[in-house]
Order: C-alpha cells, then structure tokens, then sequence
C-alpha cells in the first residue's frame, strides 16, 4: 500500500534516490545522456565513442567552464579545471601544490571523516597544524568562530565545507583573511551562491551536485600557480592541465558532458545558484523538522547549529529497528539511505537533483514507519 504512494510521485520506475554519492541526476539530464549515448545530434557518434580531440568535446568544455563561470560569477583570474583522480587526488595535489616551498605549516580543520583523509595526505607531504578538531565530540558539531586557534601566518588554510559522513555544513568561509583558503566543496559546491573571491581554491567531484563519477572541478585562482614546484608529474601540475584546457590526457567525455547537461540544467530550468539554495533549504527544512517533531524516535547526529542542508545522518532507538527501516524504505521506493559504513545509522542526502517531493515522500514515510512500531509512539 504504502509503494503506490510513494511511485505516484515519480514519473517512472527508479526508486528516489537519497544516496550519498553518486547520486540523483535530474530527470532532463538523464533523458538527454540517454539519447546521447545512442547518437551525439550533429555527430554520427555515440558520446562513449566520440572522440576527445573533436571539435565538439572542445565545444563541451568550454560551455561547461561558461556555465560554471557564469553560475558562480567568476572573476577572470580564475581557472575552471575538469580533472580526474576524485577530490582524493585534491587531498594530495594540493598540498604538493602550495606546502611543499612553503616556510609554513598548513592550516586545516579536522571535522569528520574526509577532513582526517585531507589531513593525513598532507602530512605526507609537510607539516599541518590541526586549527580545531571535533573528535573528542564524536564530530556532533562545527567549531564556533571563537573556538578556533588561527595562526598568523599559514602556507593556506584547508577545510571541508560539507562533511559528507557526519552532515555538518559551515555557511561561512573559514580562515583570516591574509591566509590562502582551500575548499573541499564536494558534497555541497554549486549548491548554493558563494563568493569564489575568498578562496584561493576550491575542488568538488561531480558525483554529489554536478554530475556522474569521474570528473572533478577544481576552480584556482592565478597566483595559485605561481607555487606549484617545479619537478612534480605532469598529472599533479595544475600548470599542465591550464594549459592544457583541461584536455592534458584523455578526459572523462562522458562524465563532463553530462556535467555540461547539469550546469545548464542549472543555469535554465532551475535558474540559478540563489534559486537552487532556496529549493535546498526547503527540503532540509521538511526533512529536520520531520525529525524533530518525532520525539525523538529519530534522532540527528548533526547538532542544530551546524545541520547540513545536504546530508542529514540520523539513528533510530535501536539497531534492529534501523535495519527495519532501510528494508521496508528499500521496499517502499527509496534507495540509498544506509548511513555512511563508519558512522552507521541512516543518511538521506538531499543533492541539488533530489526534488521537494521526494523529501515530501520520504517523510511521509518515516512518519508511516514510526506509527508502525509498538511502543514508539510520538
Ligand atoms: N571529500 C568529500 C567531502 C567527500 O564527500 C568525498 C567522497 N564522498 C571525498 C572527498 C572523496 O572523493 P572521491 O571519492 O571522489 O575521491
């Protein structure tokens, strides 16, 4: 019974996509790689087989850097780069990039899972002064302003806006002034409007708000290159892949292609970074105040202060009942909400491409699944 009302809000037969990543693309999009992979219009080529030298990948990349700048209002002194290697590499290429001269440590905030792989990358590759860490507090919470022991001078600052894991979100650039701010945006670039002008970089994979797995965008300012030591692999040089127009070795055609299809998805039917945050702050809204209004049967892991608008991990009274739940959720037409496997309990995250409805649905359904059990009522 339960299903029916669930599929009557979808247009066919995937479940509702929650996951954390890869995860929801819009429908458009889908249609329109689908068609894509039959025959590029204009080609005679399937874009899996199309190459990456042709006139039209050129044509590909470029609007999609033309889409990005326009969507995040970039200055000139900015580069749009389409790498490969996963927000992973990042963790390593940037430090390579801008502590391996520098006479200072780097800066970085340790406050969930990927912040740590971020740390521990960098200090393979020199030293890091950890600014505030959340560990000892299970990482329940972002640091308040106060908290935080900047240092005068740093060889940049590192933090992770989004921790994917633990759904805890700054809405604040971090960091003094005088000090170069690096960005891990993976799991909530293009989000939301930001101002690129306080950063020196910034890099998010695709697969959460722009796109499929493969492909990740890092947007650097110029001076950035001017620190990148000479000697280092082609592949880890930001110099190359400028240079390069992001087409150094064979790229991802496929992944940025569909990435082109999102950022003008973006940019036409949904119009805009402002018009994106407001429909995102909308189903965090419905989603949390779902939770809160549950009496605690489910239960965020985020304190209310620092609640990710991407990622809402929470816990039910019970492991058993978790189970209960990912099982009757995966019958009912959700897919994709097993919390992270280091934190357990649930995640339901709610990328750009995850509609209002679907959140509408699945707390329809947790307020089903509550009255369900003996015992826990509200
Ligand atoms: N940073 C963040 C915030 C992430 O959420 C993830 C993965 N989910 C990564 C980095 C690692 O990215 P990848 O798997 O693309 O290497």
């Amino acid at each position: 019974m339960y299903r029916s009302q669930v599929l009557d809000c979808k247009t066919n037969t995937r479940s509702l996509n929650f996951s954390g990543g890869p995860g929801a693309l819009p429908e458009s999009v889908l249609d329109e790689a689908q068609r894509a992979i039959g025959e590029v219009p204009g080609t005679g080529q399937s874009v899996l087989g199309i190459s990456h030298r042709s006139d039209w990948f050129r044509d590909v990349v470029a609007e999609t850097e033309e889409n990005f700048r326009m969507l995040l209002d970039l200055p000139g002194h900015y580069r749009v780069l389409f790498l490969q290697g996963g927000g992973t590499l990042q963790f390593s290429m940037v430090p390579m990039t801008l502590l391996r001269g520098s006479n200072w440590a780097a800066e970085y905030l340790h406050t969930g899972y990927w912040s740590g792989k971020a740390i521990s990358e960098a200090r393979k590759e020199g030293p890091v002064r950890v600014a505030w860490s959340g560990a000892a507090e299970g990482f329940t919470r972002l640091p308040d302003p106060d908290e935080i022991r900047f240092s005068r001078n740093a060889a940049y600052l590192h933090y992770v806006s989004n921790e994917t894991v633990e759904g805890l979100q700054f809405d604040e650039p971090q960091g003094l002034e005088n000090v170069p701010r690096v960005c891990d945006m993976s799991s909530d670039f293009m989000s939301r409007p930001m101002d690129i002008e306080r950063f020196a970089l910034v890099y998010a994979h695709a697969q959460k708000n722009l796109g499929p797995a493969g492909v990740t965008v890092v947007v650097l300012r110029d001076d950035v290159l001017e620190s990148v030591p000479e000697g280092l692999p082609a592949m880890l040089d930001y110099r190359e892949h400028v240079s390069a127009g992001s087409i150094y070795n064979t790229p991802p055609v496929f992944s940025i292609y569909v990435t082109m299809l999102v950022s003008r998805w973006l940019r036409d039917e949904i119009g805009g970074l402002g018009a994106m945050a407001a429909i995102n702050r909308r189903k965090a809204e419905v989603l949390y105040q779902t939770i809160d209004a549950s009496g605690g049967f489910y239960r965020g892991h985020a304190d209310p202060g620092s609640r990710s608008q991407m990622n809402v991990a929470m816990t039910l009274p019970s492991e058993d009942l978790e189970r209960k739940f990912l099982k009757m959720a995966t019958a009912a037409g959700f897919y994709g909400l097993a919390g992270h496997r280091t934190l357990g309990g649930i995640r339901a995250s709610l990328y750009n491409a995850v509609t209002v409805e679907a959140v509408e649905a699945l707390c329809s359904f947790m307020r089903f699944f509550q009255d369900c059990q003996p015992g826990e009522a509200r």
